[in-house]
Parts: structure tokens; sequence; C-alpha cells
């Protein structure tokens, strides 16, 4: 174990639940605990790389702020001074929002998104950018544009994508919490490698408005926290319905409190998709580690059943279908004209387009504009886009089906855990690797990645829980039995 991550589970378990506890009996302020973090990236960020940038005179003024607020009864809410670090494709008003992309260098948010809003309200204070692959396209974030991120278990190893630097410093004890984005498992992927928790919602129970979009019918904003209870005191600040994003939901609101309602393990039933251990490349140590999740439910009298996903070897060819091609559109607002970096070394509009484009995106951003374009054009749509549409709606089915069955689903995060940088260099092998991840943002439901074990390697392995739509309720109530009962084999 590095000696980042001895560091932290040695002295610095800090949660938001914790902190919030401390502030409230005044054992610990605001500007105390926003500065212990900062000293804390002051001497390991340069190892992990998890931030692209922090304003600390921000963050200690708005902690002051708070502390003043606290010391005359005027907190917001408990959680008034908590920080929390924002993943950088998400729109806080003045401060930078580059998506990690060159194209975006130098842009700020004019706006708050509307989950900063929510957190604002609150008394949250914003705690840093984190990095991330560019526009959140990829899996271990070394397509940043500005630096590659490390895994605070081994800093040879990716932290997992496209929020690795959210799950990251977290893991790091750079930061409580922070907030992820997920589009095919950006929030939960990330969370299994680092050893942390990641939650994606429900579609629609989060307002989308202030998110850079990369594939808007799949996006979502989600917390990535040190345990199931931060999870829930995040995810009930951030959800809600809000006008101004036209899939947002009604009557999203979470709600912590009704985490509280009975849960009986005896009368839930799990259900087990018989096609995820068939899964090509499942590592036996992932292998192994779904095994042990599913035993300790067992164990404990939780009713397993077989369920089956027969469109599931479907699932990563459709969302890289259907990701791509709203990524394209989505993307072509980016034109060094409206936003960002422009290249106008020539006076033809059309030159200036192609030139900041060419300039400003990476290489696996092209890549994805470029199918993008492809699926979409006239000759090619039917056979492509149409047939995933169509095949996206199966997979729902087949989700639907499986839930008549059983309350949740249990699998692995990701069928391999955190590799070394460089180990992975084929697309197609990094695609393939979103098997469990994918499916779930197609059909719209919940997941959490909750922390399960060890790999031989000593690196950390997560399990993931599926909910139905809607149902964070049972899921977070499943995922924080799970944690209170596992046993990770914490290293210390
Ligand atoms: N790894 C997936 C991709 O590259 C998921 C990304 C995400 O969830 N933002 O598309």
């Amino acid at each position: 174990m590095s000696t980042v991550q001895k560091f932290v589970f040695k002295h610095n378990p800090g949660t938001i639940h914790e902190a919030s506890d401390a502030l409230e009996t005044g054992d610990l302020s605001s500007v105390k605990l926003c500065e212990g973090l900062i000293d804390r990236i002051d001497s390991v960020d340069s190892e992990i790389n998890g931030f692209l940038s922090v304003d600390k005179d921000q963050i200690l003024e708005d902690a002051t702020a708070s502390d003043s607020r606290r010391k005359n009864g005027k907190e917001l809410s408990p959680y008034d001074g908590i920080p929390i670090a924002i993943k950088d494709n998400i729109s806080v008003k003045d401060q930078t929002c580059g998506c990690a992309s060159k194209i975006l260098e130098g842009f700020a948010s004019p706006y708050n998104a509307t989950v900063i809003n929510n957190l604002r309200k609150n008394g949250v204070v914003c705690f840093g950018r984190t990095n991330m692959d560019e526009f959140a396209m990829g899996s271990t974030t070394e397509f940043s544009a500005y630096r590659k991120t490390s895994n605070p278990w081994d800093v040879g190893r990716v932290p997992g994508g496209s929020s690795g630097g959210s799950a990251a410093v977290i893991s790091s004890g750079q930061a409580l919490a922070a907030l992820g984005s997920d589009t095919g498992g950006s929030i939960r992927q990330p969370a299994s490698f680092c050893g942390v928790v990641g939650l994606k919602p429900t579609y629609g129970r989060v307002s989308r408005y202030g998110l850079v979009a990369f594939a808007s019918s799949l996006d979502q904003i989600g917390p990535i926290t040190r345990d199931v209870e931060d999870a829930s005191i995040l995810f009930e600040l951030i959800s809600g319905h809000d006008e101004l994003d036209s899939t947002s939901l009604p009557k999203s609101n979470f709600n912590y409190a009704d985490l509280h309602d009975e849960f009986d393990i005896n009368s839930l039933k799990i259900g087990i998709p018989k096609e995820f251990l068939e899964v090509q490349g499942l590592s036996t140590d992932v292998k192994g580690a779904f095994e042990k999740s599913i035993s300790i439910f067992k164990s404990h009298g939780c009713g397993i059943v077989e369920v089956t996903l027969p469109n599931l070897a479907y699932a990563v060819s459709s969302y890289y279908i259907i990701a791509t091609a709203e990524a394209s559109s989505n993307l072509s607002r980016f034109d060094g004209i409206r936003y960002g970096n422009r290249v106008d070394k020539s006076s033809d509009l059309l030159d200036i387009y192609l030139d900041s484009r060419e300039n400003g995106f990476g290489e696996e951003v092209k890549r994805r504009i470029l199918l993008g374009t492809y699926v979409l054009s006239s000759g090619y749509y039917d056979a492509y886009y149409l047939r995933a549409q169509k095949m996206r709606t199966l997979i729902r089915d087949d989700f639907n089906k499986a839930f008549s069955a059983c309350d949740l689903l249990l699998s692995p995060v990701s069928p391999i855990s955190a590799y070394p940088f460089g180990s992975v260099s084929d697309p197609l092998q990094t695609y393939l690797s979103d098997i469990y991840t994918i499916p779930v943002n197609l059909a719209g439901n919940c997941a959490i990645s909750v922390p399960t074990s060890f790999d031989g390697d000593g690196m950390p392995i997560g399990t993931q829980l599926i909910g139905n739509f809607m149902e964070e309720v049972k899921l977070l109530q499943a995922a924080s039995w799970f944690e209170s009962v596992n046993d990770i084999g914490k290293q210390t």
C-alpha cells in the first residue's frame, strides 16, 4: 500500500456525517476543516494529481462565512461549511469549467449548475475542480488534456474514470466527498478502483442543468463518498425536480430520513443475472469478490434468485453508438466561436472551426465525434443508430422483467481491478470493460458501487447493487447494510 493510502486509513477517516457532527458541537470549524484538507492537498496532490485547480482564497472565504453563520445560529443546514469537490464538467459560477479539455481552457461558467445551487442553499463549500477524462469520455482519467491522475492505492495504476479525480481525492484524504457524473459507469467504476462509494442515481432524479453534456439521455450527476451514509446525504442535497432540465422527474426529491424505514434483509430478494458470471475477461479476483458478496447476502438470510438479461451482449455496442451519436451533436457547439479556445490563423470561418476543433479536442474525443457522426449519417442511421435504440428498449425490458422477480440486482462493477498505466492501450478493450455499468445507464436505473475486498496486488474491488427506477431507498438501505456486515479486509 502506498504511503498516501496508509495515511488516510490510519488518521483521516473524515466523512461528511462526522464533520457535520463536529461542526455542530463546535469541535471543528469550517475554516479548520478546509485548511486541514488544503494542507493535505499541498502534501500529496503532486503525487496523485486529482485536482485541476483549487481556489484556496475562495474556499476559505466561503468557509469563514459559514463559520460566522453558525456562530450566529443561522446555519443553512447541518452541512453548512462542508467542503465538496466538484468534477470539472459541472458549472460553478465564475469558476473555470473546462471538462479537462484544451478547447475549454480558461472558460469560466457564467452560472451555477442546479446541483451547485442546491449545495450552496445548504451552505456547502465548493472545494476545487477534479480531474477527469476529457468531456467524461474514458475509463482511466488518462484522457485528461492536462494530467494523469494516479490511484492512491498504487500511484503506478489508473484511478478509473472518467471521474477519476473525484474518486482519487477522496481516497487519498484530500476531500470528504465529491460530485461526479456517470454516463456509462464514470462514478461507479472509479469508486470501485479507488475503494470508495459511488452512486449513479435514477435518470432524471438529479438535474443535469449546468452539467456539460456528453450523452444527454445517459448522463447523471451523483455522489462519490467514503461511505454509503455520505452518499445518501449528498444525494438528498442534490436531488429534486428542476424545471430547467426537461428530463427532470417530478417528485424526484430523495429524503435521507426514508432510509430509516424498516429494512429486513430476510425479506429482500437479490437477483443474479446469469450472464454476469459468463462475461469474457472477468478476472479471478473480481469474480472472487463478487462471489464473496453473494455469499454475504445469502448467509444473512437474503433470498438469492437467478435472473436473466438476455441482451447483455449488445449493451456495450448499443451504448457506444448512442453515446457517440449524442456526443457528436452535443460537442458541435465547441467551435472556437461561441466557447473557449479559438485558433484563428485564417480569416475563413470554416477554417476557424476546423483549426479550433483540431487543436482543441484530444484523440479520444475526436474518435467519438467521428464515430457518432458516422452512425448518424443518412446512409447508416438505420443500420446503427436506430438499431441501437431498439436494442436499448429491449435491454430496458430485460431489467423490468428481472425486477419482477427480485428487489435488487448484484453484479461486479468492472471485470478487472485497477491496472498499471499504459497496460491497456486498445480502446475496444477499455470499452468492453464497461459491460456491468453501461446497461444501467441504458435502462435509466439507479446503482451503487460499494467497496468489497482487495485483489492480489492490494487494489480495491467494489460490488455493484442495481435498483429499479426510483428505488434508491431500497438500494441505499441494502448498500448500507452490506457495508456494515462486510469485512473488506482493510489494510492498515
Ligand atoms: N467509460 C465510459 C465511456 O467512456 C463511461 C464514461 C462516463 O460514464 N462518463 O463512455
